[in-house]
């Protein structure tokens, strides 16, 4: 007999908060997962799913790649988490990661992307002897105090700080300075007046945690210029777009180098690992204290055989000729396949994207910064979203929340997604038309 999902979330609610391992995977259907395979979900009941999520980013080659698998038993045969002193295998990923990535002189493993870019900025709070830290408006680094503001805020609270937690840190919080990004104007300003206190300003290269918004011309080399000019240390956040978008980084196709930068998600390919890539200079102060470092790297997973392994394995896959072109061919395709059923349906939906990332809102065409979105219908794009998962499509049911696809998802998958977005937004439109229609004053022909 099938497993009542009802049963397995009013257990799981007893047993864990809110029944979930975290917050942004809070589904308002019962639905609960029991398999993955490539492209595709599997709940409880048997129905299967096309998964748009890819967890947030880090399923690059699809769920249980074969050869992905293979590759990180074979590496890891005979090895397991030892916690002392080295192993050759991290070394051969640190290598081939200092080849990959512009501004990777030297690595430093952790767990999460949230560590990664805690560790980034204290690096950078320990070289410059400063204590500021700039982001951006609608960017998303983690949960830690130094960065838990200003992502997804409403409209009467940006321009301020605005916490995404209760019980951070007030000085912590005080510590980090937002801007909107693409302001080049703004950022200018703010290091002309205060360029002395700030040890780092934290960009993601792509504002992927609020849909796909891109740098303008010049952003980054001013923000490269005006950093190198007062000595803040740049850190490009990677976390999304690292492997994702090139093996490279964004940063290789932008063409501006940072200081520091932070990635996790697709590297593991669903393995938990991240790490931070930098100039030796920054990066050595994470060396344990009896070899000069003064900067504190501790973390009883870090390294761990497996998440190497992994890291290893999706390059390997990775650099196979042709994987980048047919990741982008897919996430092209999903664009395309989302905008006809935006068209054909009469719907103002705008989709925007980049690579294997897409993402939808109901707001004007062409945002340049998170301010340009405050207006987005949510709920439009709710129901978009839930349209989507009835119809056997896994996403976040949050709005601007981006869609993945991964070496696994396949023509027909985004056929059969573009045949029910039109038919989802046929849907929401008709039933606002009627509810407005309710709304409407009775005419004088209808009275009679
Ligand atoms: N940085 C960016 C750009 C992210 O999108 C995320 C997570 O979504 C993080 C950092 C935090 O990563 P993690 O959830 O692995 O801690």
């Amino acid at each position: 007999m099938a497993a009542d999902p009802i049963d397995i979330i009013r257990r799981n609610e007893r047993f864990i908060p809110g029944g979930t391992a975290s917050s942004a995977r809070y589904l308002p259907e019962p639905i609960v997962f029991a398999r993955a395979e490539g492209s595709r979900l599997w709940d409880v009941t048997g129905r299967s799913y096309v998964d748009l999520n890819c967890a947030f980013g880090a399923i690059l080659l699809g769920h249980r790649d074969r050869r992905h698998l293979d590759r990180v038993a074979e590496l890891t045969e005979g090895i397991d988490l030892i916690g002392l002193g080295t192993t050759e295998i991290e070394g051969r990923l640190a290598e081939q990661l200092c080849d990959l990535i512009p501004c990777a002189e030297q690595v430093a493993y952790c767990c999460s992307g949230t560590e990664a870019t805690f560790h980034a900025i204290r690096v950078a709070r320990a070289a410059t002897g400063r204590q500021l830290v700039v982001k951006f408006e609608g960017a998303y680094h983690g949960w830690h105090d130094y960065v838990a503001l200003n992502f997804l805020s409403p409209a009467d609270q940006i321009g301020r700080p605005a916490p995404i937690t209760a019980g951070a840190l007030a000085s912590s919080l005080a510590a980090t300075l937002v801007l909107p990004y693409n302001d080049a104007e703004a950022v200018e300003d703010l290091v002309r007046r205060r360029g002395g206190d700030i040890a780092a300003i934290l960009v993601e290269p792509q504002m992927h945690n609020v849909g796909a918004i891109q740098e303008d011309a010049d952003f980054f080399r001013t923000l490269r210029r005006l950093t190198d000019e007062r000595g803040i240390v740049l850190i490009f956040d990677e976390v999304v777009t690292g492997f994702r978008h090139a093996l490279g980084g964004y940063q290789s196709i932008c063409g501006v180098t940072p200081d520091l930068a932070t990635f996790g998600k697709a590297l593991g390919n669903g393995l938990p690992i991240s790490l931070i890539a930098g100039r030796r200079d920054l990066m050595r102060r994470f060396a344990p204290r009896q070899m000069g470092g003064d900067v504190l790297l501790g973390g009883t997973y870090n390294g761990h055989p497996s998440s190497v392994a992994a890291g290893l394995a999706v390059i390997e896959v990775m650099q196979t000729p042709g994987r980048y072109e047919r990741l982008f061919a897919l996430g092209d395709a999903m664009r395309a396949a989302l905008t006809r059923a935006a068209q054909r349906s009469g719907s103002a939906m705008q989709v925007v994207g980049f690579g294997s990332v897409n993402a939808v809102h109901f707001a004007p065409a062409g945002p340049r910064r998170y301010e340009d979105l405050v207006g987005n219908d949510s709920e439009l794009d709710s129901a978009f979203r839930l349209g989507l998962i009835e119809r056997g499509f896994a996403c976040s049911p949050t709005p601007l929340r981006r869609f993945h696809v991964s070496l696994a998802h396949d023509e027909s998958d985004i056929e059969s997604l573009g045949a029910a977005a039109e038919e989802v937004l046929r849907g929401v439109g008709e039933r606002r038309a009627q509810a407005h229609r309710r709304k409407a004053p009775a005419t004088a022909s209808s009275v009679t």
